[in-house]
């Protein structure tokens, strides 16, 4: 591959971040680009200042949803050291994503440099407030103006960062979630376990009607029996039986979370029972009525871990910790974060560091 060019933005000012990040409103100075052509592959890799795309109306990904993308997180430890969580595990994934829909790969070593360029580059824009992020947007569009259902020929990659707040500004409280069985996200042999578009277009009618009942988002049950728990809104879930953490098994059209997997890591190192397995509805309904579902969480990069504080299904409302997130759910969120900000050891090397240097200008 040919090198990395580089093109910095002017800027007259030091970099600014305003108090409240919210998130994914603010950008930085910088993108990443890269094109795909079937006779050169991918090339023209540049980081320059961040622009508007310039697309033709016909653009594939616009009508047949050629897409694939990412989400992870860079962060500054505390002692002032720019660190990426697992990027390694976020571009393979890309990968595995585009498998699917028939997106070309990409060379995984050389993603990861670039994007630690990028992360250089804008690391003035990394938040240094406890639970803040720089969150990073890796994505892959068909690119070719045509219109007819098949491959693109050619693709763009494209990398972008956005200052991130903590995703509960007022604090680690536990979320309402509502099972859904009116609609499905994804079924086995679908979408469901890559980073796409479409699994979030069939979401959201499910989750606009959650939020008119008063909860925060959905528990999505497996497609096709309507039987199995597979994920809560972008989110993988962990239940605490009496005797046993679960998670529901990777089965193609669950999303296979960073965090799961980091989660999962965690609490075998603290010895703590955790299992992989299918988990139904009637399960946990029926060790709630017996009092042994002790806690229900979330996991992603976006939010971390989500404590769920309430778990509505048609009449039945199961109340769980509605008030305090759950002990497990915060005890694994402090861990999480205290691997992001350097206070606690990296035992997986899970971190990876973004040098300091000045960058090179080609
Ligand atoms: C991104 C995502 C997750 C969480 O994955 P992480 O790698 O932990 O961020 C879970 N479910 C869905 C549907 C997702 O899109």
């Amino acid at each position: 591959m040919e090198n990395l060019k580089i093109k910095i933005a002017y800027r007259n000012t030091p970099v600014e971040l305003p108090p409240n990040l919210g998130f994914g409103l603010i950008f930085t100075d910088h993108v990443f680009e890269m094109d795909y052509a079937p006779e050169k592959g991918w090339h023209n890799a540049s980081i320059k200042p961040l622009k508007d795309l310039a697309l033709h109306p016909a653009t594939m990904f616009i009508h047949y949803g050629q897409v694939v993308f990412e989400g992870l997180k860079a962060f500054k430890t505390i002692s002032g050291e720019v660190v990426i969580f697992r990027p390694e595990k976020h571009i393979k994934r890309l990968n595995n994503s585009s498998k699917r829909i028939c997106i070309p790969q990409v060379d995984v070593p050389f993603v990861l440099n670039a994007l630690r360029e990028l992360v250089a580059i804008d690391k003035d824009w990394i938040p240094i407030n406890k639970y803040e992020a720089l969150y990073i947007r890796p994505f892959i569009i068909g690119s070719d103006p045509f219109l007819g259902v098949k491959p693109s020929t050619n693709y763009k990659l494209i990398i972008i960062l956005s200052p991130v707040g903590a995703y509960y500004p007022e604090g680690f409280k536990p979320v309402k979630i509502l099972v859904q069985d009116d609609y499905v996200r994804a079924v086995r042999k679908g979408l469901g376990e890559c980073k796409t578009p479409a699994n979030y277009a069939a979401s959201l009618l499910a989750a606009e009607e959650a939020k008119k009942r008063g909860y925060t988002q959905v528990l999505w049950l497996d497609g096709i029996e309507q039987k199995y728990i597979e994920e809560v809104g972008t989110m993988n879930i962990f239940i605490r039986f009496k005797n046993e953490v679960v998670t529901p098994k990777l089965n193609g059209s669950i999303l296979p979370g960073v965090t799961r997997d980091s989660v999962i890591q965690i609490l075998k190192d603290w010895g703590v029972n955790i299992t992989e397995r299918f988990i139904s509805l009637d399960e946990i309904i029926s060790e709630y009525k017996k009092g042994n579902l002790l806690e229900v969480f979330g996991t992603g990069t976006a939010a971390i871990i989500s404590s769920v504080g309430t778990l509505g299904y048609k009449d039945l409302e199961m109340k769980l910790n509605p008030v305090e997130a759950g002990e497990l759910a915060l005890k694994l969120f402090n861990e999480l974060t205290s691997i992001h900000s350097g206070q606690n050891k990296d035992i997986h090397n899970w971190l990876t560091y973004v040098e300091n240097k000045p960058v090179e200008i080609i």
